[in-house]
């Protein structure tokens, strides 16, 4: 296969790779038409069968290699960079799927033509100087609380805006923060903001009067990530800096380095670090330069945007995993913030992991890569330690406040035993909210919350699609099933021995609600999980609501824990804080450490009541001494030799592949010969194969599933090996096609 990237004569067909789980590209003849026009790269629109499909051109060649060629339709506009192709054709050989399909989440969605509608234009401010100058403190935001208390979302923005210095361009407010537009009007009709023609003052100019001198650890960092960038080879730097550390500032300084010296750079954060407050810091910075790339774009939106940083109108691109594939023009610098974030993993085909993602291209290209993160994972620690990648640190926040206090209470004690709230924890919760601060109260909770179970025969109440215990919902008095959505009204007696005797069972957060509200009468608790924020915006919007502190409590599950930023929490409360220890996945020490550390970020600045309250039935577990010293060092240097020890990652690589099946029988036959097969394949390796097994939950959707886990020092051979295997025993078992395969290397999550 030859692949020019400039034709020379005017070839005559074009392979093309499409979204389907074959690897061989597919020849098209290039119609007069399109002659001299198709090169490696183009997105093309072929037939497929009796369907048409959208598929990129990967090589030209002079000749047919099979008989009965169909032509391209359409040539489209949008095309592959030559870099972005390779990185493709990497995720496709590392994460074991076909190019096509590595290809359909680099490019936007495809699309023809769409209309381009007005946009909004225009800089919202506060109108009420003291207001603007006194933001959340001052008597003007106490009056305005008072006139919009009816208003909530009037508020919400207006807060908002205050806390992005009193102004924000319109396309924002109705973007990315995602008002709508009756709510600006309506706060622009009670005078309480203006809306100006003129463009900001420069937006660069700000970033100088905001923070006028940098930090030592700021400083120094800063130079690391220049002499990084001067050297223009690949140089991976990690920032291991506590919560307010003043790692953006780091980053956006970086940033406007490279577009200085003419330059793009791509910024990737958690999907929920694109919160009001983040975005507006970079829309402050770099005006219309930068591209904001968030879950809420539609497919045309996230189309005209690609075209913008195509055409260089955008250099810098700030947005969640998928914005690693930018075609940034002249890209110098990917930054990664809280790289540790789970999110970055992609869940479906392909399941890539966008640091490692950064990573390679980074290689490719010649960039400097910075991580950064309060609590970098045990992989890029590790990197960090050999020297692989260059390490600095900034170990104190920028205000010079000490670390919040971090106090252990032992469930066992009398006092606290039996209760879900502990009494110390309910007294300083109490204190928080007489003097007027605000407090989060975490529920520390992975899978599943109340279950209903009979006392006399031991009956649990279960999905009929699922193996996994339904959970109750106090709202309709009903049953659910997380995974598949099945529901019943809960029973009155036993489904097996008819007993009236049933038990719930577990804590989740409806019932922690309940309790705050029995021992707290009258406070006002914003619940914050699964079901209170569905829709869109949810989440978002209990965030802003609990940002204009008309609520003292807000209380929830993993959400909570990062994001924004809330001047008023003074205390923050964890609830069952070994949930996450017990969870079965050789990385639960360190998410829990990685989680309570960000949620004890959320607690102030070390006023007198600032603090963190943590519950738990085994204080004495070496992740809550090292959370109380801050000694995340320590704690890794541990866990680490454990991983080492026990031979995982990042000491080892794993690949899990798990199949499911209708048919339980027709499953673990074709899962114990092809894990049989893999053994033999790998006998010469120091590669394990576990399994099959069935995981955690056995079956989802009535599909039953099995497992098989290889770890060891996985290379892209073995991969291959393994992934042949199966597809020989696929070819030979003709008629098992309903065998499902989920191929996932370097998996984050194991259920
Ligand atoms: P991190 O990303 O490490 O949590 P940030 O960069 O968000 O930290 O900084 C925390 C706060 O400190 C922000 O409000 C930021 O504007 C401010 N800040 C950062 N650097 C400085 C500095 N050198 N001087 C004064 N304030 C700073
Ligand atoms: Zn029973
Ligand atoms: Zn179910």
């Amino acid at each position: 296969m030859t692949l020019d990237l400039v034709a020379t004569s005017t070839p005559r067909f074009a392979r093309v790779v499409l979204p389907i789980p074959v690897d061989q590209p597919f020849t098209y003849e290039i119609p007069d038409a399109l002659a001299g026009r198709v090169f490696v790269g183009c997105r093309v629109d072929v037939p497929f069968g009796k369907r048409a499909m959208s598929g990129i051109v990967v090589a030209l060649a002079d000749e047919a290699d099979v008989p009965r060629i169909r032509p391209i339709r359409e040539l489209q506009e949008t095309y592959l960079p030559a870099t972005l192709l390779e990185l493709a054709r990497w995720i496709a050989s590392y994460y074991g799927c076909s190019i096509g399909e590595a290809v359909q989440a680099v490019l936007p969605p495809s699309l023809r033509r769409t209309k381009v509608t007005a946009k909004p234009t225009g800089i919202a401010s506060v109108s009420n100087p003291e207001l603007r100058r006194g933001g959340e403190g001052s008597e003007a935001y106490a009056t305005a609380q008072r006139t919009l208390a009816r208003a909530r979302r009037q508020l919400a923005l207006l807060t908002e805006l205050l806390s992005a210095d009193g102004e924000a361009p319109v396309p924002v407010i109705l973007g990315e923060w995602g008002y709508a537009r009756e709510i600006l009007d309506g706060l622009v009709g009670r005078g309480m903001l203006r809306i100006d023609a003129a463009a900001p003052s420069s937006p660069l100019d700000a970033l100088e009067t905001r923070v006028e001198q940098l930090t030592g650890a700021q400083s120094s960092t800063l130079a690391t990530v220049v002499d990084a960038l001067r050297a223009r080879e690949f140089r991976p730097i990690l920032i291991h800096g506590v919560t307010g550390s003043g790692k953006t500032e780091v980053y956006l300084r970086a940033a406007r380095h490279v577009l200085d010296e003419g330059g793009g750079c791509i910024v990737l954060v958690p999907e929920i670090g694109l919160l009001p407050q983040a975005t507006a810091r970079y829309r402050r910075v770099f005006g219309d330069l930068v591209a904001i790339i968030h879950s809420r774009l539609t497919g045309p939106e996230r189309f005209e945007i690609w075209e913008r940083i195509v055409r260089g109108e955008n250099r810098v691109v700030v947005g969640p995993r998928s914005a690693v594939f930018s075609p940034v023009r002249d890209l110098r610098l990917i930054i990664v913030d809280e790289e540790q974030d789970e999110s970055y993993k992609q869940d479906d085909k392909p399941r890539y992991h966008a640091r490692s993602v950064a990573l390679v291209r980074g290689r490719n290209e010649k960039l400097a890569v910075l991580l950064g993160s309060a609590t970098p994972s045990a992989e890029s620690l590790r990197h960090a330690r050999e020297k692989k990648y260059q390490l600095a640190r900034m170990p104190e926040r920028v205000s010079g406040g000490a670390m919040p206090e971090i106090e252990l209470v032992d469930m066992r004690e009398p006092a606290a035993r039996g209760t879900i709230l502990s009494p110390r924890l309910v007294e300083r919760l109490d204190e928080t909210i007489r003097s007027g601060k605000q407090s989060i109260v975490f529920l520390n909770k992975r899978g599943h919350a109340r279950y209903v179970q009979c006392s006399a025969c031991g009956w649990l109440a279960m999905c009929k699609n699922c193996d996994v215990s339904l959970t109750f919902h106090r709202v309709g008095d009903r049953l659910k099933c997380h995974l598949c959505g099945y529901e019943r009204a809960s029973p009155a007696q036993c489904d097996t021995c008819a007993s009236r005797q049933l038990r719930y069972a577990g804590t989740g957060t409806q019932r922690v609600e309940l309790e705050l509200k029995a021992l707290l009468p009258g406070v006002a608790v914003l619940r914050m999980d699964a079901d209170t924020t569905a829709g869109k915006d949810g989440h978002r919007r209990i965030l802003e609501d609990f940002s204009t502190g008309q609520y003292p409590i807000l209380l929830g599950t993993q959400m909570v824990t990062k994001g924004h930023h809330f001047p008023g929490v003074e205390l923050v409360g964890v609830v069952s804080a070994e949930d996450g220890l017990n969870f079965p996945d050789f990385r639960s020490a360190e998410r829990t450490f990685q989680q309570l550390t960000q949620v004890a970020g959320r607690s102030g600045r070390g006023g007198p009541l600032g603090g963190v309250i943590i519950q738990s039935y085994c204080p004495d577990h070496p992740v809550f001494r090292y959370l109380q010293s801050h000694d995340y060092d320590a704690f890794m240097t541990e866990e680490l030799e454990v991983r080492r020890t026990l031979n995982y990652p990042p000491f080892a690589r794993i690949v899990m592949a798990s199949c499911s099946a209708v048919s339980a029988a027709v499953l673990n036959a074709f899962m114990e010969e092809w894990a049989a097969a893999s053994r033999q394949l790998l006998a010469d390796r120091r590669i394990v194969v576990l399994g099959p097994t069935a995981p955690l939950i056995p079956r989802v959707k009535n599909r039953y599933r099995e497992q098989m886990l290889l770890k060891g020092p996985i290379g892209q051979a073995d991969k291959d090996a393994v992934l042949g295997a199966y597809r020989r025993i696929m070819e030979k078992r003709k008629g098992t096609r309903a065998i499902e395969l989920r191929w996932d290397v370097d998996p984050e999550s194991f259920l």
